[in-house]
Order: C-alpha cells, then structure tokens, then sequence
C-alpha cells in the first residue's frame, strides 16, 4: 500500500507550471496559496463533488447537447446515466428540460458561432484554456451565453456581482482573442433546479411560473470592467509563477477554509496529511468530452 501523502510533501512535489495552461476553474482555487496548489496538482476526493454537483452537472451536459444539436438531439441517454437508481431526480430533470425547450425554442432563430467551444489561447505569455458555452451574434455584435444551474439564488446580489465576476471575464477575453472583436456581454442563462419532492407539485409551480425556473440576466462588459480584469489577470498570473517558481511562500489562506462553501481540502489541512484524497492525472476535467459522449 502506498504511503499517505503529508500535505507538505504534496505542496513540495508540485509538478504544475503555467506552460499547461490556466482554466478559470484552477484560478479560482488561487483563494489560498496551498489550496492552489492542491488543486493544480489534481488532488481531490474520490467522486465527492459527482454527487454533490449531480443535478447541476447533468442539466448543463443536457443543454450542452440541445445546443449542439440545433433542439433535435434526445437528452435521455444522459439523465439515465446520471441517475441510474435515482427515479425522482431523472422525473424532475426529464420535466425541467422539455420545458426548456419548449420556453426557449426562440433560441435556434439567434446566429449561433459556436457552442461548447474549446479553447487554448495566448494570452500575454500565458496560456489560457476553457470551454465557452455559447457565443452568439445580435445586431453585429458578439455575446457569450453561460449557463447556470441554481438551487437559491438571490436575483440583486447576483445581479450585482454579475458586472465583474471573474468567469465572465475569463470567457470574455478568450472569446475576444479568438474571435479579434470585442464581446457585448453575457447572457446568463439560470436553470433553478426544482426544490420539490413529489413530481405533481413541481409541474403545478412550472405551469404556474415557467419564468422563475429560467430566467435570464443580460449582463454587458464595459470597457474599464475589462480593463481592470486584464490587470488582475496578469498579477494574479505573474503571482501563481511565482508561487510556482518558489520566489513565494505558498501561505495559507484561512479566511476561504470555510464560510459560503467549506474547503474540500479542510480535513487534510487540519490533519496535515492527505488521508482519503487522490491524485488525478487530468487535472482539467471539465475539458474532457463528457462521459464520451
Ligand atoms: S482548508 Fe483552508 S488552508 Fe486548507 S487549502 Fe482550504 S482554504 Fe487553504
């Protein structure tokens, strides 16, 4: 049996560098220094986020597949994968997407220049790399469309936070540098993941308010909010180099260990070994073709 890692010796064994690329999901780990690093080196809990993200992962993967298929493609081989012995769940997301369609059928009429792209672009010496949901052309002018699965959401505060979140930007300026224009802006496309347990009362809220399970936030990107952004980028970028290169300590962050969310890396900080956790190789999974399909 291999022996457990410390999580020093996990930090210390780092094998990531840059020149593999950054997606926003390994920037967002740059809350802490050494959960950075943990998760740049693919540590994680065996299948702990699956079932937690389950229904969020398996409606994005649906639309991903309604879009690429222009509406015609048949989304239940993928809710069956996801909930194999899962009955209410598959009823739920069964109902969710055939609304979907029905309410935003309007959306093959839009010029669409790709959905679920993948993209590996430079920027300033930096790779970046991601998978856009959508970008779409109105009137000329080019608009990212991203798709989110929601339990609650507090529609002003998101609202709000929407005009500079860091995601948008990330997909903005990739989008930017692929295509040589200027994005408008993000459609932010909710999907409220039903907090129903009986399949009756969940169509009886869906006919009554079809709008609250999907509505929509248009979000334009002004030029400084971009501006700002690229500047962050690139001391945030030049920071995690130097991180990586050792010129800087990989001190903790206590502040991000638990609040909103709790740190998936809690108990191995707290007992300074990685009891539980693997390493995975592919360490940016959510550039992987899903499940194969
Ligand atoms: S638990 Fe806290 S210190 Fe440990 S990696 Fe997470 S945020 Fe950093």
């Amino acid at each position: 049996m291999s022996k457990v890692k410390t999580i020093d010796e996990a930090i210390n064994e780092n094998t990531y560098t840059l020149d593999a690329g950054i997606t926003q999901s390994i920037l967002s780990c740059w809350s802490c220094r050494r959960k950075f690093l943990l998760c740049a080196n693919g540590w994680h809990k065996p299948d702990s986020q699956d079932a937690k993200f389950a229904f969020g992962n398996c409606g994005h993967e649906c639309l991903e597949h309604l879009y690429n298929t222009k509406f015609n493609g048949s989304v239940t081989d993928i809710i069956d994968s996801y909930f194999i012995d899962d009955q209410i769940n598959k009823e739920l997301m069964t109902i969710l997407i055939d609304a979907y369609i029905e309410y935003y059928s309007g959306d093959m009429n839009n010029e669409w220049f790709n959905t679920e792209e993948e993209f590996d672009v430079m920027y300033n010496k930096y790779r970046l790399r991601g998978k856009i949901d959508g970008v779409l052309k109105v009137d000329n002018k080019l608009w990212l469309m991203e798709h989110k699965f929601f339990s609650r959401i507090q529609e002003d505060v998101l609202l709000n936070s929407l005009t500079f979140n860091s995601q948008i930007l990330f997909y903005a300026l990739a989008a930017e540098i692929i295509y040589g224009q200027k994005i408008e802006g993000v459609i932010y496309n909710i999907v409220r993941k039903p907090q129903y347990k009986s399949i009756q009362n969940f169509t009886k809220a869906l006919d009554t308010d079809t709008h609250h399970f999907f509505p929509r936030f248009v979000i334009t990107i002004n030029d400084k909010v971009m501006m700002d952004y690229k500047t962050m980028l690139n001391e945030k970028l030049s920071e995690i180099d130097a991180v990586l290169d050792r010129f800087l300590y990989p001190y903790i962050n206590e502040e991000f260990c638990v609040g909103k969310y709790t740190c998936e890396y809690l108990d191995a900080c707290a007992s300074r070994n990685l009891i539980g956790f693997v390493q995975n190789d592919n360490i940016f999974p959510e550039l992987t073709t899903n499940n194969g399909r």
